[in-house]
């Protein structure tokens, strides 16, 4: 691994063992919500309270958990590698706790919140932030709505640009933590692979794009992370 130049993709799955549902697993997250109904643009419109109180859990819930032993290995491998970038799926602060320098939200943050006028983004994460009232900007002259920060179902992903970069001239792409499903994430192991990269997947199970890697180890992330890093940085 070392004078590569490493990608990682990161999702749910590497929060799993932190007490973060993920999405689509049995007890996920949206068991109890569907996907329209809190996670598009479309949902927001039609009923905001709902969805401002489904996000506004979600952001408590982050302040209660902490980073596991996968988050940690990340940032490990990041301080030992020349060239590395992690990005993320994830919509919590867990890499940055874990130590984690960089890092690239394509699908947004929970901690930060967007003025609906101005598109501007604010760090709310004080006790008042966090309460189930709608919160007003501070960007503004005349005050207005601000909404969760992160990219609904239907929305572009973020930094795409440096994300296919990255991807277009990686020697090695590693996803953990993510079942396959949403695109264009789904969609950057064969991006990788085509473009000449080897593929590494760490999941509890295989994903439905299993057959975009080279190299698949299944199981914890929190378990098998940290000694396959030990084991590239030995290399
Ligand atoms: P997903 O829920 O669709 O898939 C998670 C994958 O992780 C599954 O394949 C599962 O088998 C695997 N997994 C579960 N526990 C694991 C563990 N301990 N170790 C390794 N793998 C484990 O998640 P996704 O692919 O990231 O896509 C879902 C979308 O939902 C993303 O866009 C993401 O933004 C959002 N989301 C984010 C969070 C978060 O920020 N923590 C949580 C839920 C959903």
């Amino acid at each position: 691994m070392r004078g590569k130049k490493v990608v990682v993709l990161t999702g749910a799955g590497i929060s799993a063992e932190s007490g973060i549902k993920t999405f689509r697993d049995n007890d996920g997250l949206w068991e109890n919500y569907r996907i329209e109904d809190v996670a598009t643009p479309q949902a927001w419109q039609a009923d905001p309270e709902l969805v401002w109180k489904f996000y506004q859990a979600r952001r408590r819930q982050m302040k209660e958990v902490g980073p596991n032993p996968a988050h940690e290995a990340l940032a490990r491998l990041e301080s030992e590698l020349d060239d590395f970038t992690l990005i993320t799926q994830n919509v919590d602060d867990l890499h940055e706790r874990g130590g984690s320098l960089s890092i690239i939200h394509m699908h947004g943050r929970l901690e930060t919140l967007r003025c609906e006028k101005s598109g501007q983004i604010e760090v709310r994460m004080s006790d008042e932030d966090l309460e189930d009232d709608f919160l007003f900007c501070n960007c503004c002259a005349e005050s207005s709505r601000v909404r969760p920060d992160i990219v609904w179902f239907g929305e572009m992903p973020m930094q795409m640009d440096e994300i296919y970069d990255a991807i277009g001239s990686c020697d090695v792409f590693i996803v953990v933590g993510s079942s396959g499903h949403v695109y264009p994430a789904a969609g950057l192991a064969s991006a990788a692979r085509l473009a000449g990269a080897q593929t590494i997947l760490v999941n509890f199970e295989m994903p439905i794009n299993g057959y975009d890697f080279d190299e698949v180890h299944l199981g914890k992330a929190g378990e098998i992370l940290p000694k396959l890093v030990e084991k590239w940085l030995a290399e």
